[in-house]
């Protein structure tokens, strides 16, 4: 992650963030139908950056039908799987050409550190358009043995249709185009929804898509609000599937929402992962690997490591360090070059924080470092907290923050299942850490939680070949891999008899 601050960002991105921006539907840009505009604010200074259209129901029906068009009579199904994935790699090329400036617009969007936004939001996204591309033309079909003497059988991989991509505001462009490259790659259209308090690279990836020639109606962008965009997304008739990244909350409305004509639905939710230290683990490693598993991107990552259970050997040395790395973190905006964390996305989410750090201390949580908004700056900063003397009944421990705030508490037990028990105390079951060298124990551990990713001591990040997402109320469904390559098909089964 060696991306250097462009030297000139506000040049870069001026004209863009000026801009009159419009709805882009069935290759063209068109005004919200309401004439609705919304501001868009730059975290890390509380001031309006840009105006986004307010797209309301009547623009969803509208993409929803060009997307539909597309899909039945328009090009993109029956394209040859290799003119999908020439348009996906020109896709990855133009994004790599315009790398500063979108990494630009996401950290002055978003607040995260440019360094990060540059490597997730333009190398991140090349990788992924450039791994669903390969996947084009890929899925197929089998031959099943059926009992049924003299049939001839096979089944077909088809897509499903018109995808509704609803995604957060936590990594913007990431989410959208993760969501986007697999469905494209297997022939679906898309209508997509980016978060209101992040709209910027979602137009911009709208603009290159047009820059790079695909049909129209193949990728239709709605920027607006969760209600009414998302919601009429979610109830709309005619989309086939809904691909959703956001709170669990959201979630459990559009399973309800896509009852209507029973969509499918892949879900990516929540999650409350837990971080667990043995006494063996390389102990700097494992400090390093638990402050970046909740201080990156400021904690609102789904798969942060919220809890923190340490072996009571080691839980001194481990918190002092996690403590140590959260005094030195140097918080600013995003744009700033020496810029470790960024603020908080909104007012609304650093009043969220805010709030579970109180209700931790009224509950009896120690704050160990932190607690508090970042006094002196306009933008929405907190300082990276730790909390101790926490418990399995403090909402801190139970909740998803989605914020920098970990809870530290220690193991008292060798036992594997007491342990693993521990792990899963919770609703959900995104992602796990285990840090230890004995790889017995860190295997067996794997095999008794319950989250859709384990990652022993430190595991990787996000590679577009790995399944990604979670059990109980993480979500439906795998993205990423082969897994979420097939969440974007129907299976039909053909027979014929033979005389
Ligand atoms: P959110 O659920 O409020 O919003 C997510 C998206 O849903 C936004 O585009 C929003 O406009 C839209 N939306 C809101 N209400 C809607 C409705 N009624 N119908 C349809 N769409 C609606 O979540 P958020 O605050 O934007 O993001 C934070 C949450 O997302 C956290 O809980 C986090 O864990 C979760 N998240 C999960 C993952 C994952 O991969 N599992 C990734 C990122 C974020």
């Amino acid at each position: 992650m060696n991306a250097q601050l462009s030297p000139d960002p506000t040049r870069l991105t001026a004209g863009f963030l000026s801009a009159p921006h419009k709805l882009f539907i069935n290759g063209q840009w068109v005004p919200a139908r309401s004439g609705k505009m919304f501001d868009v604010i730059n975290p890390a200074t509380g001031q309006v950056i840009a105006q986004a259209a307010a797209g309301d129901a009547s623009d969803i029906d509208a993409a929803v039908k060009a997307a539909r068009q597309a899909f039945e009579t328009g090009p993109w199904p029956s394209m040859p799987p290799s003119g999908r994935a020439k348009l996906l790699w020109k896709l990855a090329e133009a994004f790599e050409a315009a790398g500063d400036e979108v990494g630009t617009l996401e950290s002055l969007d978003n607040g995260m550190p440019y360094r990060v936004a540059r490597f997730v939001a333009v190398n991140g996204v090349a990788e992924c358009l450039r791994y669903f591309a390969g996947w084009a033309g890929k899925l197929s079909g089998e031959v099943p043995t059926v009992s049924f003497p003299n049939h001839h059988v096979y089944t077909l991989r088809e897509p499903v249709g018109v995808v509704g991509a609803i995604v957060p505001w936590n990594f913007p462009l990431a989410m959208a185009v993760g969501k986007i490259a697999p469905a494209l790659a297997v022939g679906c259209t898309v209508v997509l929804k980016p978060a209101e308090l992040t709209p910027l690279t979602a137009i911009r990836l709208a603009q290159l898509i047009e820059q790079v020639g695909f049909p129209p109606g193949v990728v239709n962008v709605v920027t607006g609000f969760g209600d009414p965009a998302g919601k009429a997304l979610v109830d709309h008739p005619d989309v086939d599937k809904i691909s959703f990244t956001g709170s669990t909350v959201v979630g459990k409305s559009i399973i309800a929402g896509a009852a209507g004509n029973l969509k499918r639905v892949s879900l990516e939710l929540g999650g409350k992962s837990p971080v667990i230290i043995f006494p063996d683990a390389d102990l700097d490693r494992a400090v390093e690997g638990a402050a970046n598993g909740i201080f990156g991107n400021a904690g609102q990552v789904c798969v942060a490591g919220s809890r923190l259970y340490v072996h009571k050997k080691v839980f001194d040395r481990i918190v002092e360090g996690v403590v140590d790395r959260a005094k030195k973190l140097k918080v600013g905006a995003g744009l700033e070059p020496d810029t470790q964390m960024g603020p908080l996305v909104s007012q609304k989410q650093l009043d969220r924080v805010s709030g579970y750090i109180a209700s931790g201390k009224e509950q009896g949580a120690e704050v160990v470092v932190g607690g508090q908004r970042i006094e002196g700056k306009s933008g929405y900063f907190m300082q990276p907290t730790v909390l101790a003397e926490t418990n399995r009944d403090m909402r801190v421990v139970r909740e998803e923050i989605f914020g920098p705030v970990v809870c530290a508490m220690p193991i008292d037990d060798d036992d594997l299942d007491r342990i693993a028990r521990i792990a899963n105390d919770t609703d959900y079951g995104l992602s796990s850490y285990i840090w230890t060298r004995d790889m017995g124990i860190a295997h067996k551990l794997a095999r008794k939680i319950k989250a859709g990713m384990v990652r022993i001591n430190g595991g990787m990040g996000i590679d577009y070949a790995l399944p990604f997402g979670g059990y109980k109320q993480s979500g439906w469904g795998r993205e990423h891999g082969r897994e979420g390559v097939e969440a974007y098909t129907e299976v039909k089964s053909i027979s014929m008899a033979l005389n």
